[in-house]
């Protein structure tokens, strides 16, 4: 499966460059200009991987970052630090960045550091044999069964694609538009509501107790969470 990375950099022709070159990679690439444009995307879109300059207008990338992590997203990110500036590297690895590259950089040792952190990164796919145990649940995605304990559990169509989705992008937090858009193929946000109801009916199936959700997180303002 092709990654996605969000590449939040300001200047213009940098971020061409960088764009044309992991396309060439196969990567999926969105970008930002700005930090509030980037925490708008990261918390409404899938990524593997983020990409995020420390200057940036209206938003510094250590703000993104400390967003980013405050909001529980756990995509890993690579900060681009400008010549010299030791103070920020250490800055951005506390805050939860995961790598940092000085500027300016060979464009081989940026991809190295990608596919580096892409590789340790917990996997979208990360399933064997399209079997996945969760304690005592177990969801067979090529069978497409659940069951606990060995008991099956009947799920409609729509919650099977809904959970294997949540699943497919367990860690992340996934906005309902985006849930909307990926299970449902709905492109307005209008319908926010459908995905709660079905989400509460996943929590009633699937969880040991659906008041205190363990697997299926809610995300305040944001969206849900598959844990586990
Ligand atoms: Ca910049």
């Amino acid at each position: 499966m092709n990654q996605n990375i969000l590449l939040v950099e300001d200047e213009a022709a940098l971020r061409m460059t960088l764009i044309d070159r992991l396309r060439s990679e196969d990567y999926i690439v969105s970008w930002a200009g700005d930090g509030d444009d980037a925490l708008a995307k990261a918390g409404t879109l899938p990524f593997d991987l983020i990409l995020l300059d420390v200057m940036l207008p209206r938003r510094s990338g250590f703000e993104v970052c400390r967003e980013i992590r405050k909001a529980g997203l756990i995509t890993p990110i690579l900060m681009l630090t400008a010549r010299g500036q030791t103070a920020d590297k250490v800055a951005g690895l506390k805050l939860g960045a995961d790598d940092y590259l000085t500027k300016p950089f060979e464009m081989a040792e940026l991809l190295a550091r990608v596919e580096a952190l892409l590789r340790r990164a917990p996997q979208r796919n990360a399933y064997q044999n399209g079997i996945i145990d969760i304690g005592s649940l177990r969801i067979d995605f090529r069978g497409t069964e659940v069951s606990r304990d060995g008991r099956a559990i009947a799920l409609s169509a729509r919650e099977f694609q809904l959970v294997r989705y949540l699943v497919e992008h367990r860690g992340a937090t996934i906005s309902r538009g985006v849930l909307l858009k990926e299970v449902w193929g709905y492109n307005a946000e209008t319908y926010t509501r459908t995905v709660d109801v079905h989400i509460a009916s996943l929590r009633q199936k699937l969880e040991e107790d659906a008041k205190q959700p363990a697997l299926i997180l809610t995300v305040q303002g944001l969206g849900y969470k598959f844990v586990g």
